[in-house]
C-alpha cells in the first residue's frame, strides 16, 4: 500500500447516498474515490458479483452487514472496500493508527485477503500488515503494529498483540471485519473472538461475511453488530 496521490473525490457517507447506488452493476457506478477505481479497474474488476452488489452500497454508507454467499462468491471485496473508503474519506494518516481490523480463521486466508487488499489500496497512502503468527516472532511485530492502519489478523495472534503489546492501540478502530465467520468460530475461536471484540471501541461499523448462516453466526452477529444489514446470495450470478 505505498504511493500517494493528491485527494480528490470525496464522496458523501450519510444514508441519503444509497438510493441511487442499489441497482449498480459495474464498481465504477459506486461512490468510489478515483484511487479505489483504479486499483479495481487495473486488477481487471469491473462487474460487481452478486454480493458485492448486495452490500457494497450498505457498506460504504456505513451500516453494519452480515452477509452470507458461498466460498469463492467474492466476500473479500465486499468488506475491502468499505474499508479503504471509510479511512480514505476520513483521511486516515500514518498517525492515526490502527483504523481497520480484518480477522480471518486461517493464515492462508488471511494472506489471500492482504493479497487483495494491496490491490484495492494500491494508489492509496494507507499501510496494512498481516498479524498471523507462525512467519515471524511476536516481538518484531511489536514495534510496528501501532504504525499500520489496516491489520488483516488472525485471532490468535490479534489477541496476543492485545494482550503483549504495551503500546497497541485500537481504541481509534473505525472498522471492524469478520470474515468466514462460520469458519473462526468451527475452529474453536469464539472465546478469544469476544475477547477480542470487548477491547474494541463500540462506535465503529462492523462487517460479518459467512458461507453459511449457523445458529452460532447469529449469536455471534448479535453480539458484535448494530441493527445489521442482513444479505444473503444464494445463486450466484
Ligand atoms: P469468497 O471470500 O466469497 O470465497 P473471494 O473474495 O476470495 O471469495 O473471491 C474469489 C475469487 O474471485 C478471487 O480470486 C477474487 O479475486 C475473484 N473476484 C472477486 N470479485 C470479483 C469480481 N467482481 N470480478 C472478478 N473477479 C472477482
Ligand atoms: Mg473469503
Amino acid at each position: 500500500l505505498a504511493h500517494s496521490l493528491p485527494l480528490q473525490n470525496q464522496q458523501p457517507s450519510d444514508g441519503a447516498a444509497l438510493a441511487p447506488f442499489v441497482g449498480a452493476k459495474l464498481f465504477q457506478q459506486l461512490p468510489l474515490s478515483e484511487r479505489t477505481k483504479r486499483g479495481l479497474t487495473e486488477a481487471k474488476f469491473t462487474h460487481m458479483t452478486a454480493i458485492q452488489r448486495a452490500a457494497l452500497p450498505h457498506g460504504l454508507c456505513g451500516r453494519d452487514v452480515l452477509g452470507a454467499a458461498k466460498t469463492g462468491s467474492g466476500k473479500t471485496l465486499a468488506f475491502l472496500i468499505p474499508a479503504v473508503e471509510k479511512l480514505f474519506r476520513m483521511q486516515w494518516g500514518a498517525m492515526d493508527g490502527v483504523g481497520a481490523l480484518i480477522i480471518s480463521p486461517t493464515r492462508e486466508l488471511a494472506v489471500q485477503i492482504f493479497e487483495e487488499l494491496r490491490k484495492v489500496g494500491k494508489h492509496h497512502s494507507l499501510s496494512g500488515g498481516l498479524l498471523i503468527g507462525g512467519r515471524k516472532d511476536v516481538d518484531s511485530e511489536k514495534g510496528r503494529v501501532n504504525k499500520l492502519n489496516i491489520l488483516v489478523c488472525t485471532p490468535g495472534r490479534l489477541l496476543q498483540h492485545m494482550d503483549e503489546t504495551p503500546n497497541f492501540d485500537c481504541s481509534q478502530l473505525q472498522v471492524l471485519v469478520l470474515d468466514e465467520a462460520d469458519r473462526i468460530l468451527d475452529m474453536g475461536f469464539a472465546n478469544t473472538l469476544n475477547a477480542i471484540v470487548t477491547q474494541l471501541p463500540k462506535q465503529r461499523q462492523t462487517l460479518l461475511f459467512s458461507a453459511t448462516q449457523t445458529k452460532s453466526v447469529k449469536d455471534l452477529a448479535r453480539l458484535s453488530l448494530k441493527d445489521p444489514e442482513y444479505l444473503a446470495v444464494h445463486a450466484e450470478s
